[in-house]
């Protein structure tokens, strides 16, 4: 293991950046080991009153109305996720010469001796499911493990919780790695590296080096995506421990050191005796849960961090077996006179979208909501052939159209110009008209559901409804 940063608490005068779930735990854990903490936000809604008036009466202070500001005597800023690193709070410890560090760096802290090691995760997308995979595998070998980190329990409840683990499946976003420069994992996997939250880091640059710095300090495997060169350059810019190695996995053919794909089954050429002659057959590519590409490398990079880790290759194939996808992501809704209705709401870029799109043969797509500054070009280019038809909802349709258009001429579009509730049934109606037996209706709308809806589970709810609406009327 990497060195361990200790603190002592004790004393110690701490403020926590937002009053959300993340915030409260670790003001909670802090207060509990002695320290000092006033939690601020800048919110001074009814809601923030009281959940300040429940955190008060623990001992905590809380300043709404203020986030900008640094309280007097600060000695130590534990921030939430999601607050930009530019934020006058950060600038004012900055310049007080006060450290700031995030949830996942206090949970890091707090470790015991004999803690749990980490197998960790980033990427731009395929992270929670990967993650999850990734505890299922562990799982099937026996290992007393969680995931956690950017989902589940907060990671600081968990790391000090009576429950003892083996080894905990971690998910971390760029946003925590960016806050947590002294966690140091046993491996660690960036799944893939395509521009997203460009607006919180501030530059493809920053977002590739918080996401890099997962590597750090890691053990025995750095996995990295071999069709997404970035990700393998992350890994030599690493700084690892002696002896630590770099693992691929790809959709093709496994070289020496990779896991890949051979005829229908997942192979390991890393973790093997000889592995200049010899692969591993850990589980069949319809063991994987969809078996869609981008969810096969998922499931790649699982096995690479499980295989890392010393599990069997039939814990690999087992968890496999038994994982289940969260909902909204490529979940099978309905199949309705012959098409099949799916639900991908969780695609909210386009990065997300492409691999979905690349999951069906023949598609009646549904896209459109808060493209936040993407461009679809790439993206409408590269799914042309395999378009029957696009209906388009959302603020943000037009710059979708305009794609389709350039790129995709001949592909008939819906153009719906509504956002009431209404909308997604006129959606699916128009995408039913569309497909022709055989084909996909997809819901990969390649943007942030919010101009319409609460969040994409309630988007993706909203299609599996009106799927089901248009099947009762059908039969
Ligand atoms: P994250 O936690 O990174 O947001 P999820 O596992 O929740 O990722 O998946 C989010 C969406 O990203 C899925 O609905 C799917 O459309 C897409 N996705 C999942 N895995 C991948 C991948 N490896 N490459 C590209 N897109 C992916």
């Amino acid at each position: 293991m990497g060195s361990r940063q200790v603190t002592s608490w004790q004393g110690m005068n701490i403020t926590v950046a937002g009053l959300g779930v993340s915030g409260i735990s670790a003001a909670r854990a802090l207060a509990g080991l002695g320290a000092r903490v006033t939690v601020v936000d800048g919110g001074d809604s009814e809601a923030h009153r009281t959940r300040a008036s429940e955190v008060e009466s623990t001992g905590i202070a809380v300043r709404l109305g203020d986030a900008d500001s640094l309280p007097e005597g600060t000695d130590l800023v534990v921030t939430s996720p999601g607050w930009k690193p530019s934020s006058p709070l950060f600038e004012a410890a900055a310049a007080a010469g006060v450290e700031v560090i995030g949830d996942v760096e206090v949970a890091w802290r707090l470790r015991g001796p004999d803690a749990a090691p980490w197998l960790a995760i980033t990427g731009t997308n395929g992270k929670t499911t990967t993650t999850q995979m990734l505890a299922s595998i562990l799982r099937a070998a026996g290992l007393r493990t969680a995931a956690v980190g950017n989902i589940g329990t907060p990671i600081i409840d968990v790391v000090q919780g009576q429950e003892q683990y083996d080894v905990l499946a971690v998910e971390l976003s760029s946003y925590q790695l960016h806050w947590a420069p002294s966690v140091r994992a046993h491996s660690a996997a960036v799944l893939n590296l395509a521009p997203d939250h460009l607006d919180w880091h501030g530059s493809m640059e920053a977002y590739a080096a918080d996401k890099g710095r997962i590597y750090e300090g890691n053990t025995v495997a750095c996995v990295y995506n071999v069709a997404d060169k970035a990700t393998e350059h992350l890994v030599e810019e690493a700084d690892v421990v002696e002896g630590c190695r770099a693992i691929g996995f790809t959709l093709g053919a496994p070289g020496p050191s990779m896991l890949g794909v051979v005829d229908g089954i997942l192979v390991d050429r890393a973790f093997v005796e000889n592995r200049q002659k010899n692969a591993q057959e850990l589980a069949e590519v319809a063991d994987v849960n969809p078996p869609a590409p981008h969810n096969v490398a998922n499931a790649l990079a699982a096995a690479a961090l499980a295989r890392a880790f010393g599990v069997e290759p039939r814990a690999v194939r087992d968890g496999l077996r038994d994982f289940r996808p969260d909902a909204h992501r490529i979940a099978h809704v309905a199949e309705v006179a012959g098409v099949t209705y799916i639900d991908d709401s969780k695609a909210t870029n386009t990065h997300a979208a492409e691999a979905s799109l690349a999951a069906y043969e023949s598609i009646v797509w549904i896209a459109g909501g808060l493209a936040k500054g993407a461009t679809f070009d790439e993206l409408v280019a590269g799914s042309a052939g395999r378009l029957r038809g696009a209906v388009l909802i959302g603020a943000d349709r037009e710059l979708i159209r305009g794609a389709l258009a350039r790129h995709a001429p001949e592909v008939p579009v819906v153009d719906l110009d509504r956002t009431d509730t209404g909308a997604m049934l006129a959606a699916v109606r128009e995408a039913a008209r569309l497909a022709e037996p055989g084909d996909t209706v997809l819901l990969a709308p390649a943007c942030a559901s919010m101009d319409m809806f609460a969040n994409y589970g309630t988007r993706g709810d909203a299609f599996a409804d009106a799927v089901r609406e248009l099947a009762a009327e059908t039969a």
